[in-house]
């Protein structure tokens, strides 16, 4: 049940294993990241079982670190505790990868729809995650624009989310979103964080900004934007964290 987004140097693993296990004591049964390197191809490492399963199966495959990166604790709620349903879930063509806390509770509507205009679709787990993983690649192919992509697909999903995704086209970005589940930034220098809650990131900065009910960040290296779920810049709130890392 936690969340961590990374875009700075080239050091995401580290920075999201670190979010990951400061968020630990949220609770989980999996855990997964997506880095993008710096050739510009997305890597993707899921497994069910304690964080250091994945660890372990990190330096196993020795997995090349990235600037970019999103990493995923899980609490199962659709489909049960296995590798396949770990998050991150990725969009048809293999280029987005999402992570989801929460509950969409109409996926089985939206996945019916989806079938209904990409019968082709294939589906790797069981998650209602999936399905917005899913839709949100779609609304890329058309729109070529992460942000908007986001944004057009969160508004027709009921329910608890906290999403974060990132895609190969755009290596620098990382794109969330949140209704009634908990997003933060982190403001760095030369970096910005994203997490579940500022523990995620309390051991590189201090400064961070609120995310209000239904808004979407953008998180660059060196810049951060909030809008609404219309794309529309929405006032942010810099407070300072509290907190002996
Ligand atoms: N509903 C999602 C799932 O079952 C996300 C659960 C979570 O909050 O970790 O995979």
């Amino acid at each position: 049940c936690g969340i961590v987004g990374y875009v700075g140097a080239d050091q995401s693993v580290e920075v999201l294993l670190g979010g990951l296990r400061r968020l630990e004591y949220r609770g989980y049964d999996s855990a997964g990241l997506a880095v993008i390197d710096p050739h510009g191809d997305l890597h993707t490492r899921k497994r069910a079982g304690k964080l250091q399963v994945l660890i372990d199966d990190l330096d196993e495959s020795n997995l090349q670190n990235g600037s970019t990166g999103i990493g995923h604790t899980r609490w199962a709620t659709h489909g049960g505790p296995n590798d396949e349903n770990a998050h991150p879930h990725l969009g048809d063509d293999g280029k987005l990868a999402l992570i989801h806390n929460g509950i969409i509770e109409n996926f089985s509507e939206l996945k019916a729809e989806l079938l209904a205009e990409h019968p082709e679709t294939v589906f790797a787990s069981e998650t209602d995650s999936e399905v917005a993983a899913l839709l949100v690649g779609y609304q890329y192919q058309q729109t070529h624009d992460l942000s908007l992509a986001l944004r057009n697909v969160v508004g027709r999903l009921h329910g608890a989310f906290t999403l974060l995704v990132l895609h190969e086209d755009e290596p620098g970005v990382v794109v969330g979103a949140r209704r009634n589940s908990p997003l933060v930034i982190g403001l760095g220098d030369g970096e910005n964080f994203l997490g579940s809650d500022v523990a995620a990131f309390v051991e590189y900065t201090h400064r961070a900004m609120e995310i209000g009910q239904d808004q979407v960040v953008t998180i660059r290296k060196d810049s951060v934007t909030v809008t609404d779920f219309d794309g529309v810049p929405v006032e942010t709130r810099e407070f300072e964290v509290a907190w002996d890392a």
